[in-house]
């Protein structure tokens, strides 16, 4: 402290003596005491933040690989509208007959457990990939495996894509729900030949992807959907450490008039106490109780189990990462550097996004080697036309990917997606809608749009001959 406020030590250790405190040089003191004794040199402290503190805060201790066991997948339900998440979701938690024989009563908690030969499954039960890519907005994951929904009397439609796009960009296993199969006009080949264009080939086709034909109204079809979760989770061998800290994330919050601020969170590695000490993004608290979503109290939850608890200071963000803290102090600590360190972080995340006009001087500065785009277009043979010649424009230096394209108005996922893929939107006679609009000035994703093909092109190679190293 003397050294930052350039005084001799020997003045603040006469100074703090004169207070009464007796201190040596290699003792510490309070940031209280700093605070008051800065004052008196007319100097304001404040709490040094170093950078990358938070992230050596929450960095997460990678665990020895015997002390793994097999938890059960988190999985979700994306597709368009109308196709039947929400219809499929409810059937599948009416299969689950246990809650029910144990006299719970269900509650929406953002996420329920079904069990299905002794082996459980848990659902985010938030349809829809907005929710899910907000979560990986903030850096985190928490699904395994996405069901896609395609209604079979209607087919592939732009949510559709979307959802595969956002599923394909997290890189979460798909398995194909052909929903409504009792409906007389229903046609699951036709379903299935729509997605080989999106490479989603059925096991029957030649291919490697699950497609599983169910009725949400009739039950048809549910129990072997759950098993095939099930097998995909046995293939892709997930598995966590119970015997630790718990950490996880934040799947739904909110302030509740009687209870106070609420968090669904879904535990990820180690298990959850009622007793813990928590940090969650800028909240802080002691886990004073948990439910889950039968509304029963519960002790502890082990990984992939969700549960709402209650005992936090404030509301935390969905998608926040929690991690217990041995001491309260120690919780606070975190969410007081989260919020000491969240807007520069904020700045910082803003000036890496990608533009066009930019993209030398960025390439310089970081070495980008992938151009990412999203192509929206009135008509589809104008998005195939743009992402073939822009593709083209790829060579040995620069790789242009195309994460996503479709038919229609720009939209708020098409930014959600481009802002978690750091991605260009390019728009072919459609335009932004007003909330797409919005967002994209808020996460500072860039839209350009075209009436000529020919200028989309050009002006993506244009950049891209900026982007290539100089060669000598
Ligand atoms: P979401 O928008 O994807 O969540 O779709 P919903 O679950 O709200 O379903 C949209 C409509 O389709 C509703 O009227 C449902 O009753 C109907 N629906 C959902 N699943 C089925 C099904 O398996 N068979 C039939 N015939 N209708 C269904």
């Amino acid at each position: 402290l003397a050294e930052k406020m350039k005084v001799p030590s020997s003045a603040l250790i006469k100074k703090l003596f004169l207070e009464g405190k007796v201190v040596t040089i290699n003792q510490e003191i309070t940031f209280e005491e700093a605070e008051e004794i800065a004052l008196e040199y007319d100097i304001i402290a404040e709490k040094e933040v170093k950078v990358n503190e938070l992230e050596e805060l929450l960095k997460d201790q990678e665990d020895d690989p015997s002390t793994l066991v097999k938890r059960p997948p988190v999985v979700c339900v994306m597709g368009h509208v109308d196709h039947g998440k929400t219809s499929l979701l409810d059937a599948i938690r009416q299969t689950n007959v246990t809650a029910k024989e144990a006299g719970g009563i269900t509650q929406h908690i953002g996420a329920y457990t079904v069990e299905i030969n002794g082996e459980k499954i848990t659902f985010l039960d938030t349809p829809g990939h907005e929710a899910f890519t907000s979560m990986r907005m903030r850096g985190a994951q928490a699904t395994d495996i996405a069901i896609l929904v395609v209604a079979a009397d209607d087919g592939v439609m732009p949510q559709t894509v979307e959802a595969i796009s956002h599923a394909k960009a997290a890189g979460v296993q798909i398995i194909v729900a052909i929903n409504k199969i009792d409906k007389p006009s229903a046609n699951i080949e036709r379903v299935k030949q729509e997605l080989t264009e999106y490479n989603l080939i059925a096991e029957d086709w030649g291919g490697d992807t699950i497609m599983v034909p169910v009725s949400a109204h009739t039950k048809e079809g549910i129990d072997q959907l759950l098993e095939m979760i099930l097998l995909t989770a046995e293939i892709e061998e997930l598995k966590a450490n119970p015997n630790r800290k718990a950490r996880g994330l934040v799947i739904e919050a909110q302030l509740d008039k009687g209870r106070g601020p609420v968090a669904t969170i879904l535990v990820q590695k180690g298990t959850l106490r009622v007793g813990d000490n928590i940090a969650v993004g800028s909240s802080y608290g002691k886990v004073r109780a948990m439910i889950d979503e039968n509304g029963r109290k519960v002790k502890e939850a082990t990984p992939s189990t969700p549960v709402e608890i209650l005992g936090l200071n404030s509301v935390p963000d969905v998608g926040e990462i929690f991690v217990v803290t041995d001491t309260e102090k120690e919780a606070r600590h975190i969410a007081e550097v989260y919020i000491a360190q969240s807007k520069e972080k904020l700045v910082a995340e803003t000036k890496s996004k990608i533009t066009l006009d930019g993209l030398f001087s960025q390439i310089q500065a970081g070495n980008i080697k992938d151009l990412n785009l999203i192509i929206k277009a009135d008509v589809q043979g104008s998005v195939e036309a743009l992402k073939q010649s822009l593709v083209k424009l790829s060579n040995e230096e620069v790789a242009v990917r195309v994460i996503h394209g479709g038919v229609g108005a720009i939209n708020e996922s098409d930014v959600i997606l481009a802002s978690t893929s750091n991605a260009i939107i390019i728009g072919f006679n459609v335009k932004p809608d007003n909330i797409a609009k919005e967002r994209a000035e808020q996460e500072k994703v860039e839209i350009k749009l075209y009436k000529v093909i020919y200028n989309a092109i050009n002006d993506v190679e244009a950049a891209i001959k900026g982007l290539l190293d100089p060669v000598f």
